[in-house]
């Protein structure tokens, strides 16, 4: 079992190991784009980054978006204020797509570069987190998904990315994308540190009413559900490699078993209508006035001030700008929005039932990492198809795991372990285990002892 925090904490840092590693990570970040700022001030405790959409107090936090250029926030996100008062040091912010819109991390000024290889993407959103934890030896990264923003940049970099059960961690301090969908986790080297993160982190606050107590169950599964229409778009070669991980896990006593879900294939249309409709609510306060792009030209007419203060969105936000606004507007949203309502609720239980006695496994992604150029010349329905094995589980709040079993043509293969609410200790168990037989490859190690 790899236990990175502990390993850390045996050994005596010193203030060169602090400086030396800003300087190391301000060199590679030149070219890698992983930090939107990394922090100067000298600390000794684990080192920890914090995705640009949680707030972290005085430190610049704009979610990757020149609207908020600039906004210090006068406090700390719940996740970070425990982190910090557990002696954890704040070492910078992770760059990400805008407001956490995109699964490749191109939608931003300077997108993250993979570090296994530089011509392609890291993934999105939290491109600069799961970056930044294949980079870094010594490192945790508080990050934040929605339709499988820890998924799947974790695959595409080889890291361990966990996304717990919609409402154990606070979402006090997040920059909101769509509050019903907004799930806090971790992203790390190792699911053993990540267990240790999300002991601090979980629990009641009083800053999030969504946020439950409810205690976290560790229930093994002997079975192993493969959901046939997951596995409809996988690329041959994933799909060859994921087989014989199946046939190890087999081989080590799990029985698998074929399913298919109903109505599974209408996740995506229904995430995207859902997610849509809430970010263009949560977009609604960037006017330029307490929030958002300052535009000091009060000569301006109505339309010309408000256009110039919302015309720094990138395309992307401006897509589900209106979008999100069109789903929701009283004409159209018994058609779509309170349609995409009814769905989640009738895949929630067809999941719950599936997830009775056994482990929902798929790749994590159906692609490898796509090369910059390419993923910037998709069209957005082919890209939001992408997220077709990342947004089931968490459309419906459910915990899962991302972690690496296998490596192609030199890049990481990442599997996705689903289980039922509250069962979050179970697939932190299973990927524990795993690592105990698999050795993950990084290609740098930064910040070595
Ligand atoms: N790719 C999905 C989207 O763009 C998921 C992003 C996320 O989880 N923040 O909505």
């Amino acid at each position: 079992m790899k236990r990175y925090i502990e390993e850390f904490s045996c050994t005596n840092k010193h203030d060169d190991y602090y400086k030396k590693l800003v300087n190391e990570l301000e060199g590679i970040n030149g070219r890698l784009h992983i930090f939107n700022n990394i922090n100067r001030e000298i600390n000794y405790g684990f080192p920890f980054s914090v995705k640009d959409n949680i707030c972290v107090k005085g430190v610049e936090s704009t979610a990757s978006s020149k609207t908020l250029e600039g906004y210090l926030p006068p406090f700390d996100a719940t996740a970070v204020e425990r982190l910090k008062s557990k002696g954890f040091g704040f070492l910078g912010k992770a760059n990400m797509d805008e407001f956490g819109f995109g699964t490749f991390g191109i939608n931003c000024a300077n997108p993250v570069r993979n570090p296994f290889d530089e011509t392609r993407v890291a993934g999105g959103s939290s491109s600069g987190s799961a970056a930044a934890v294949s980079i870094l030896k010594y490192h945790t990264a508080i990050a934040e998904s929605t339709g499988g923003s820890i998924s799947c940049p974790s695959s595409f970099c080889g890291v361990v990315g966990f996304t717990p059960t919609y409402g154990l961690v606070s979402r006090y301090g997040l920059i909101d994308y769509a509050n019903s969908l907004d799930k806090i986790g971790i992203i790390s080297r190792s699911a053993s540190d990540i267990r240790y993160v999300f002991d601090i982190i979980k629990g009641r606050d009083k800053y999030d009413t969504t946020c439950v107590d409810n205690k976290v169950s560790d229930e093994r599964k002997s079975k192993l559900i493969i959901i046939n229409q997951l596995m409809k778009n996988v690329d041959e070669e994933i799909l060859s490699r994921f087989d014989r991980f199946i046939s190890k896990l087999q081989n080590s006593g799990y029985k698998v078993e074929h399913v298919d879900i109903p109505f599974i294939d209408k996740a995506i249309p229904a995430y995207y209508i859902i997610s849509m409709a809430e970010a263009s609510t949560n977009l609604a306060k960037y006017t330029g006035f307490k929030y958002g792009h300052k535009v000091n030209d009060f000569s301006l007419g109505y339309n010309e001030f408000f256009t110039e203060a919302r015309d720094v969105f990138g395309i992307e936000a401006k897509r589900r700008l209106v979008l999100g606004t069109y789903v929701r507007s009283a004409s159209v949203k018994s058609k779509y929005y309170e349609k995409a309502l009814r769905l989640r609720h009738m895949l929630i239980d067809s999941f719950k039932d599936a997830l009775n006695d056994g482990f929902i496994i798929s790749p994590t992604m159906p692609i490898l990492p796509p090369k910059l150029d390419e993923a910037k010349d998709l069209d957005p329905v082919k890209t939001y198809s992408i997220d077709s094995i990342t947004v089931p589980p968490n459309l419906c709040g459910l915990p899962h795991i991302s972690f690496p079993y296998d490596y192609v043509n030199g890049l990481p293969l990442g599997a996705q372990l689903i289980t039922n609410h509250f069962n979050d200790y179970a697939i932190l168990d299973f990927a524990e285990r795993w690592e105990d037989e698999f050795e993950y490859k990084f290609k740098y190690n930064l910040g070595s002892l």
